[in-house]
């Protein structure tokens, strides 16, 4: 008999986390590698930041702190939703965790119950369904074909909605995809769910400043103020301060569930680290300008990527609103030989193919619930990005 419980039966090891890891060993073993699945931001944090976190250490901000977050930090969250989303929140409606992950984690530990069904489009960010089947709930996927920008129509919403229904995620700017959606999209999406009041929302705002070309980001409970009082706003320091070592994310919403969701919080990790609040607090309430700037060099290498991909034979990249992945189709690829004769079947042989062959990781459509595609995260330097890119095309030049 296994040590190991039943219930990890139904879940997978995190699987953009694995190709992270196996490039990071090939590197280590001296084999020319090029990274690009992981999803954080190779800018390093700003030197602000790294200063609040050093001052709070000093005055001796090194103690237990409340469960979901310091006085400060949620202040200046509350602050954020109001500048930025037109979001009026009190503490008490504020939880923060050891990053967006475990506060989406707490969310659902905290309302399914078994039999629970959590609608989730896709292409999915990769632990919203493990998430879900450890909290004991269904996930019931709702494809999001690429011609459709990827993007969850209203009547498909509308088809996946049953009793059982509690939550549905939207993750706009996306990851894998990029895809983010405008006012409009989001209008008519909730107004399915103004009709169905026993529907949760949850979004997932994690890349909310990462757009371009004057792409303007809105949030289901701005859109609709009739979704408020059942709309968990997730949001995270992560991505747009470059943050993600940091593990600080938080969360909007009523006061019932985030009570719940600091109530498994403080059954399991308590506060999250007090220097990184410190730190949080910083970011969100100091000088915003190196977003700007960051997001034209990330809008310079998402024109780049999509430019390169679309030159290789096989290959077809979609030109995303916001984030910094791309996730471009290889059906043309499916059925090709590589050199040494092998057939290429599954997004996941055409990884395998790229690392083995070119040294490029990036991470196969399959663990994204919508094939044949792939993830290519496009945060890494303009240079080693222009180097990846010649890889693919030769990589898929060399296919027949
Ligand atoms: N949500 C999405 C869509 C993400 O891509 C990520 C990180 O990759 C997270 C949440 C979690 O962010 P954090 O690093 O703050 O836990």
């Amino acid at each position: 008999m296994s040590i190991v419980a039943q219930s990890l039966s139904r879940i997978k090891p995190s699987p953009t986390i694995a190709v992270t890891d196996l490039a990071r060993r090939l590197k280590a073993e001296g084999r020319d590698i090029i990274g690009l699945g992981a999803g954080e931001p190779d800018f390093d944090t700003p030197e602000h930041i790294k200063e609040a976190a050093i001052a709070a250490i000093r005055r001796g901000e090194t103690k237990y702190t409340n469960v979901d977050g310091t006085p400060e930090l949620k202040a200046a969250i509350a602050r954020k939703f109001e500048r930025e989303n037109g979001l009026k929140y009190t503490p008490q409606q504020i939880s923060v965790g050891s990053g967006g992950k475990q506060v989406l984690y707490n969310a659902f530990m905290a309302t399914l119950d078994p039999g629970d069904e959590v609608i989730v489009p896709a292409p999915y960010w990769v632990s919203y369904p493990d998430m879900v089947l450890l909290a004991g709930g269904t996930p019931v996927f709702v494809r999001c074909p690429e011609n459709t920008g990827f993007k969850l129509q209203p009547q498909d919403l509308e088809a996946a909605i049953g009793p059982k229904t509690k939550w549905v995620i939207l993750c706009s700017p996306s990851n894998p995809t990029g895809a983010a959606y405008t006012r409009e999209e989001l209008k008519a999406l909730t107004e399915v769910l103004v009709r169905h009041p026993h529907v949760w929302v949850m979004t997932d705002d994690m890349y909310e400043h990462l757009v371009y070309d004057d792409f303007v980001f809105t949030t289901a409970a701005q859109v609709e103020p009739r979704l408020y009082e059942r709309t968990l706003t997730v949001n995270g320091v992560s991505k747009a301060y470059c943050m993600t070592g940091w593990r600080i994310g938080y969360a909007g919403g009523p006061v019932e569930i985030i009570k719940a969701m600091a109530m498994v919080q403080s059954q399991s990790t308590s506060n999250p680290c007090s220097i990184s609040q410190a730190a949080a607090t910083a970011a969100l309430d100091g000088d915003q300008g190196f977003i700007a700037k960051h997001n034209a060099v990330f809008k310079e290498r998402r024109d780049l990527v999509v430019r390169e991909l679309n030159r290789a034979p096989g290959l077809r990249c979609h030109k995303p609103e916001g984030a910094f992945y791309v996730y471009p189709s290889c059906a043309g690829v499916i059925g090709k030989r590589t050199p040494e004769g092998k057939r290429i079947e599954s997004s996941e042989d055409f990884a395998r193919y790229l690392l083995e062959s070119v040294g490029v990781a990036v991470v196969h459509g399959s663990a994204f619930g919508l094939d044949p595609y792939f993830r290519i995260s496009y945060a890494t330097a303009t240079p080693v990005l222009e180097e990846a890119c010649r890889r693919i095309v030769r990589a898929c030049e060399a296919l027949a």
